[in-house]
């Protein structure tokens, strides 16, 4: 259906009811609540792959998340880091 986590992606999604008429969905990698049509945008490729590097070479989540914000301004939660542990191990 090409339907991805708005946080982390993923697309290994469950359906977990309706919002005003929309399909909401819960990501199974994040745990992420989201809608369908929901604005909110979702990290590039290029932000997860560089924070998987940065993950990679031992740096602390808190870091990475400075580090992401100052090179592609974007806040990256905790949501990701959580996900980039499950990718890396
Ligand atoms: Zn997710």
């Amino acid at each position: 259906m090409g339907i991805i986590c708005k946080e982390c992606g993923s697309d290994a999604l469950c359906k977990s009811g309706f919002v005003v008429g929309k399909q909401r969905y819960l990501c199974k990698v994040c745990g992420m609540n989201f809608t369908e049509g929901d604005s909110r945008k979702k990290h590039s490729s290029r932000v997860i792959r560089a924070a998987i590097e940065l993950y990679v070479e031992g740096n602390g989540f808190r870091h990475i998340s400075r580090l992401l914000k100052k090179i592609f301004d974007v806040d990256v939660c905790y949501q990701l880091c959580y996900s980039l542990d499950k990718v890396s191990s």
